[in-house]
């Protein structure tokens, strides 16, 4: 079995694996990471065959405060403050790759950035402390589905293509990291995620958000169809068909509805709902169902992150 419970030997093990090139899962406080050495060309390559991705689609890498002043990617003066205020954290930032960074190249995709990251979870930490080098690690799903929030999910996804999966129970914010990209004139939102905008804003003063979601989009991962599961979603739904699994929000007192329910967060908790988000949309995304119906999440805080994921999962498909 490759789900593994956090100890003493299975840390060594997983950090030995990281050190010969292999492929190791483990929890973030967003989602799992299929993690490989980030300076290790073919350890990088593997983590785009294990999950099909496509390889202009570049990975974050993953470090800690022992490793991040090393010269990966060109600091510059808000990635400090940023870091200072939101590392660890689930917020990434895209720099320019240093000249001689030892970053494996295939990590950029096709351009000449690195995105990168300090996650708030002490297996993440630990694994990189005792690996040594940063870990490239994209989520720990097959390209284009659910992201997982539980070793299991990594396990239904990737199953033997993982040398080791750590278990550290479900993750705690349940989305992606935010990309925020720092090498324009202006800060720019390339996804949104477990920061805010309105938190960057109330730092930054000015930050833009890219609204390229279908062409040619300065971040891969905002293709429409990223988060696909198997069944339709219908947003902004009042009420459900029988023959649809309903996701809600909030207390259900107006709800006439005999379809399967189930409650992102009863007392409207955007952090509750977006840590419950994948977990539940998981549950509901198979037979008897015939679709999914999504009651209307705010807009503000947390929920800029939710509806986007939801927005993508809805998207029609190729
Ligand atoms: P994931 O693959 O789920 O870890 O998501 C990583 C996200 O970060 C994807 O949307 C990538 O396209 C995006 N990303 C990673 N590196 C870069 C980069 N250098 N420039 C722009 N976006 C990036
Ligand atoms: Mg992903």
């Amino acid at each position: 079995m490759t789900i593994q419970p956090v100890n003493e030997k299975t840390l060594a093990k997983a950090a030995a694996l990281i050190q010969d090139g292999g492929l190791v899962a483990f929890p973030t406080e967003t989602v799992y990471g299929l993690g490989a050495d980030a300076t290790n060309e073919a350890a990088v390559a593997s983590i785009f065959e294990a999950k099909g991705r496509p390889s202009f689609n570049p990975l974050i890498i993953h470090v800690t405060r022992n490793t991040d002043l090393l010269p990966y990617v060109e600091w510059n003066d808000r990635a400090r403050l940023l870091a200072k205020i939101f590392w660890p954290g689930p917020l990434t930032f895209v720099l320019r790759r240093a000249v001689g960074s030892p970053i494996a190249p295939s990590v950029s995709g096709k351009g000449d950035t690195i995105a990168v990251r300090n996650p708030n979870h002490p297996v993440a930490q630990e694994l990189i402390n005792r690996a040594g080098s940063p870990i490239a690690a994209p989520s720990a799903n097959a390209s284009g589905k659910l992201s997982p929030t539980t070793a299991e999910h990594v396990w239904d996804s990737l199953g033997n293509k993982v040398d080791m999966i750590l278990d550290g129970g479900p993750t705690l914010v349940g989305l992606e990291s935010t990309v925020l990209d720092l090498t324009l004139p202006t800060p720019t939102i390339l996804r949104h995620g477990g920061i805010t905008k309105e938190s960057l804003v109330a730092l930054l003063g000015e930050v833009q958000e890219s609204h390229a979601i279908t062409e040619a989009p300065q971040s891969p991962g905002m293709l429409s169809s990223h988060y696909a599961p198997r069944l339709p979603l219908r947003l902004n739904a009042l009420s459900a068909r029988d023959d649809e699994a309903f996701l809600t929000f909030g207390p259900e007192l107006f709800v006439q509805s005999g379809a399967y329910r189930i409650n992102l967060s009863p007392r409207s908790n955007l952090d509750e709902a977006a840590a419950n988000l994948f977990s539940m949309l998981c549950i509901v995304d198979r037979e008897p169902y015939k679709g999914i119906a999504v009651m209307p999440i705010p807009l503000t805080g947390l929920g800029a992150a939710i509806n986007d994921r939801l927005a993508r999962a809805a998207a029609p498909r190729d």
